[in-house]
């Protein structure tokens, strides 16, 4: 999962243009992670010119509990980009 420093953070959007899943958002001026849809890809770590960034590996996620939450929205978001496509 990916966590900001939001002292650090100075809302410059690289991160958010990054992210793979669309896991991270700008709210007043500050980059926010949607925390189940984090895949722990590290693309947001890389490319943000603060170090702002700190992201653990998926294999640490707490429980399994929280793997079937993350898979289950990684599935919904999957289903409404196909019916989007669908027209
Ligand atoms: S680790 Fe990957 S999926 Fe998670 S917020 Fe960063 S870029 Fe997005
Ligand atoms: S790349 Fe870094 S500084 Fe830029 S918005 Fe993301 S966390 Fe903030």
């Amino acid at each position: 999962m990916a966590n900001i420093n939001l002292e650090k953070c100075i809302g410059c959007g690289l991160c958010v243009k990054k992210c793979v899943n669309k896991a991270i958002e700008l709210f007043n001026g500050k980059a926010v992670v949607i925390d189940f849809l984090c895949l722990g890809c590290l693309l947001c770590q890389i490319v943000c010119p603060k170090e702002a960034v700190t992201v653990k590996p998926r294999s640490v996620l707490k429980s399994e509990e929280e793997k079937l939450r993350i898979q289950g929205a990684l599935i919904k978001r999957q289903i409404n980009l196909i019916k989007k496509r669908l027209g």
